[in-house]
């Protein structure tokens, strides 16, 4: 069908789609691991590795130069997260303090975590390193197909313009998919006043650029409802706040929780989580045992209706608890600007001067009506698993199934259930196989997690070496030095 088509095959025997975060840990696994420039090949249609993620960060305010959420050790760019992003920045920034941090971290302080920008340098280090640029194909990937003869297929539009055909074959014995996200989800009552009163600019969701908000407040004061519970939502009423601040601006803020935490919750002495004024507390997106701990043995060890269960009660919606950003809070309810509310929105609609109106309903069958000049959405990034054209694909035409989470199951070492073909084997990491037995599998550590696992089997395969101690230490000493793997 490719012949007939015109469509030239390409080999390679390595092939990861996405091209972002969890293709470059996986390429950098597998360089590490002995495997040369040549037979492995990154399809992507972003430039770098990190731009996505850019972008994504820049939108929901953590700019460059602010802290993320993960901690020292999950570094994309070092497998072995040794020396830390800790001691990277104290070296950087000539400032023990750092050290001290991580010391005596979160007892005594606020968790250590890197600055966006500082991941951002240290993935370019370690792509120039692994020679990532060698390997990277532009272009949108449409599809993965099952070989008759064994193996796959991937099919590429290049960039217009940079190819003799519109479209190329790319015939490899594996696959790897990081394709992240499927897209934005918007909160329903939220999508139906877009699309009714075509306003995109009064409601607007966290993950897109919603500058124009902040500006608008800096020249009239103005009051805005932020609706979620989640990290994105501690960072955009940290920057309403921080404005606030430093402008003296007047801004009102209504948080609106659907549910509404008062205190520390959970199940038994060892399940409980700190909460309160609305807000379930985390310093990450999961507990650490889940990222290599006893319970993300717990996790391979259960199936069915009790890993879901195990799922519920450690998952959610959580944020850090962050000192800054409490006592700004605490200003925010005495100075009576800043309002935490329970409710559930039933609809949003315009008022007369063109401002928004939220009717809403609250736990304890009350009605409320907030007026407000901007509603921002931080209650979700990921739209349903089949909006992703090459997912969707995969479920209809490669034999792939959905877990209980409507994501694609996977097995222990990442394999695509029931996409094998011949001696291939297709795997995926990131956002979209979780609800497996991973559950952090959508984190820097997570992503290095799947690729050191997808590594092994692949060892095992005979592609490329084992990661064992030897080797490991050897390759650690390269990235030290900066030595080319
Ligand atoms: C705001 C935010 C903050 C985060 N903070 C942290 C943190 O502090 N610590 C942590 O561990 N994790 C964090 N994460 C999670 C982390 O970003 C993800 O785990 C990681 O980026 C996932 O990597 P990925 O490769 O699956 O997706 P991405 O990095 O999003 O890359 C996917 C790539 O695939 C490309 N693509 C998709 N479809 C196609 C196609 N058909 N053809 C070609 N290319 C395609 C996309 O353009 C994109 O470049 C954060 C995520 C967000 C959104």
């Amino acid at each position: 069908m490719l012949h007939e088509a015109g469509i030239p095959v390409h080999d390679v025997p390595f092939v990861s789609v996405g091209g972002g975060l969890g293709s470059f840990i996986m390429t950098d696994v597998l360089r590490i691991c002995g495997v040369p420039t040549s037979s492995i090949k990154v399809l992507s249609n972003s430039d770098t590795p990190w731009q996505t993620w850019e972008y994504l960060t820049r939108a929901s305010q953590l700019p460059p130069g602010e802290r993320i959420r993960s901690d020292a050790g999950a570094r994309p760019d070092n497998i072995w997260g040794f020396p830390s992003y800790a001691v990277h920045e104290a070296w950087q920034d000539r400032s023990p303090k750092l050290l001290w941090q991580v010391l005596v971290e979160p007892i005594l302080t606020d968790f250590f975590s890197p600055r966006a920008a500082t991941v951002f340098a240290t993935v370019k280090r370690e792509a120039d390193r692994i020679s990532y640029w060698d390997m990277l194909a532009k272009g949108q990937v449409r599809m993965v197909r099952r070989r008759a003869g064994g193996g796959y297929f991937t099919l590429l539009t290049p960039p217009a313009g940079t190819a003799p055909t519109k479209r190329v074959a790319i015939r490899s014995q594996y696959v790897h998919l990081a394709v992240g996200y499927p897209g934005l989800k918007f909160l329903e009552d939220l999508q139906r006043f877009r699309e009714t009163y075509d306003d995109y600019h009064r409601v607007v969701n966290a993950y897109e650029p919603h500058e124009h908000v902040y500006e608008s407040l800096k020249k009239r004061p103005g009051t805005v409802v932020v609706r979620g519970a989640g990290i994105v939502a501690s960072r955009v009423l940290q920057r309403l706040m921080d404005d606030r601040e430093r402008y003296g601006l007047h801004t009102q803020i209504v948080h609106m929780f659907r549910t509404f935490v008062t205190g520390p919750h959970g199940s038994g002495p060892w399940m409980r989580r700190p909460g309160g004024d609305g807000w379930a507390y985390q310093a990450f997106t999961f507990p650490k045992s889940a990222f290599g701990g006893q319970l993300k043995a717990q996790f391979r060890r259960l199936e069915g209706e009790k890993r879901a269960a195990l799922a519920k009660a450690v998952g959610g919606t959580t944020t850090p608890k962050l000192r800054r950003w409490q006592e700004q809070m605490r200003q925010g309810r005495q100075g009576n600007w800043y309002h935490p509310i329970q409710a559930v929105v039933d609809k949003v609609e315009p008022a007369p001067d063109g401002r928004l109106v939220s009717h809403t309903s609250s736990n304890d069958g009350g009605y409320g009506r907030y007026v407000s000049d901007f509603i921002i959405d931080c209650t979700g990034l990921e739209a349903d698993m089949p909006e992703h054209r090459v997912l969707a694909d995969l479920l209809e035409h490669g034999g792939a199934r959905r877990n209980g989470a409507g994501r694609l199951a996977v097995g222990e070492n990442f394999e695509v259930t029931g996409t094998a073909s011949g001696g291939g084997a297709l795997y995926a990491s990131g956002a979209a196989v979780a609800g497996n037995h991973f559950p952090a599998v959508d984190s820097f550590l997570g992503m290095q997690t799947a690729a050191l696992d997808i590594a092994a089997d692949l060892a095992r395969r005979g592609f490329c070496a084992d990661l064992g101690p030897a080797r490991s230490f050897g390759q650690w000493l390269k990235w030290v030095t900066g030595r080319p793997v």
